[in-house]
């Protein structure tokens, strides 16, 4: 495979996660050190389209190794979905000589990316940038370490108020279709029961279980629920329970978007600069519509369309621990 790369651009796309400008000063100072011009995109496909595009330099990544957000900013672009919206990107990048891309967000945005690709030809690299890790083909995404530890440190503070008040928590976290900010935050505090969307929730159990508990006076009960969880978010499962057990003395506790922002964690810090360093070694060798993601470890690539379609899967054994331990 040839080097034939000249100019390459990066861009955030999707929900912005902690740990995505790691990642860009990784890309931006591979390149550099390859002698490449690297062009900044700005707010995701909507900039491609809008010629929001800004060339940049070491120096612009400066400093930003350990701050949440973007500093590229990110959007969800409609125009995007067109054919008309594409062609309008391609041509800003034709002009600017840009002849590869590296894409970090979710799977919404490596669909636009194989789209992009398979209409122009540009190859295209992602990097997995997604608290909620539901992307086949990389053990984790950047963002979710830093997202399950904020809310882990927040569950942390609201078990020691339901401790000083026996209260029954039910706590919602991040995650409309994954339940692994759920899964790990609620096993790393301690929950009764998890309520995610990829499992059916066994009603009558968790009323018996919870039951029980009141009736043993076990003094913090804590359950934690997906915003997309079957039965629905906190509210609604605070609700069923109060309807089941009245004498419970429920509160409820939506974390919402304090998971998204804050400091990435060093995990996350270290994958972001690991696969950013790797997304631009890929576009040197010729590498196309791949994702860069770790498994066991180590840099293990999957084509786009295969991190898009094939979903990480939640292990049944896990909800088993659950349990037992919260017995
Ligand atoms: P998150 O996981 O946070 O939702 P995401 O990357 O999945 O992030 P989306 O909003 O699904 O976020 O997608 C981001 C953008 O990707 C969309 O706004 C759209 O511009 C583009 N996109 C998604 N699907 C396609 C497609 N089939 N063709 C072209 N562009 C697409």
């Amino acid at each position: 495979m040839t080097n034939k790369l000249n100019n390459i651009g990066v861009l955030t796309s999707g929900g912005d996660s902690p740990g995505m400008n790691a990642a860009i000063r990784a890309v931006v100072r591979t390149g550099t050190y390859h002698n490449l011009g690297v062009y900044g995109i700005m707010r995701g496909y909507a900039g491609m389209i809008e010629n929001d595009i800004k060339k940049m330099d070491n120096r612009d990544v400066a400093n930003i190794i350990q701050r949440g957000g973007t500093i590229l900013k990110t959007a969800r672009s409609k125009e995007f979905l067109e054919y008309t919206g594409r062609e309008k990107a391609y041509n800003n990048l034709k002009k600017l000589g840009i002849d590869g891309l590296v894409i970090i967000g979710g799977d919404g945005s490596f669909n636009g990316a194989q789209q992009f690709s398979n209409d122009f030809d540009i190859p295209c690299i992602g990097l997995p940038g997604t608290i909620d890790k539901d992307i086949a083909g990389s053990d984790t995404t950047i963002g979710f370490d830093t997202a399950v530890n904020t809310a882990v440190q927040a569950i942390d503070k609201i078990r020691d108020t339901m401790d000083a008040h026996d209260r029954l928590f039910i706590v919602e976290v991040m995650g409309r279709d994954a339940g692994y900010i759920a899964l790990h935050s609620g096993i790393a505090t301690g929950a009764e029961n998890i309520l995610i969307p990829e499992t059916e929730t066994d009603m009558e159990d968790m009323i018996c279980s919870l039951t029980e508990k009141e009736r043993r006076k076990k003094l913090v009960n804590l359950v934690v629920v997906a915003e997309g969880g079957v039965l629905g978010g906190a509210y609604k499962v605070a609700e069923i329970i109060k309807d089941r057990i009245p004498t419970a003395d429920i509160r409820v506790c939506v974390l919402g978007h304090i998971q998204r922002g804050g400091a990435p964690t060093c995990q996350d810090r270290l994958i972001a600069s690991h696969m950013g360093y790797y997304a631009v070694e890929s576009l040197l060798i010729g590498r196309k519509n791949v994702m860069v993601g770790v498994v066991n470890n180590k840099i293990y690539y999957t084509p786009l369309d295969k991190a898009v379609k094939e979903k990480q899967r939640i292990g049944q054994e896990w909800m088993k621990i659950v349990k037992i331990l919260a017995s």
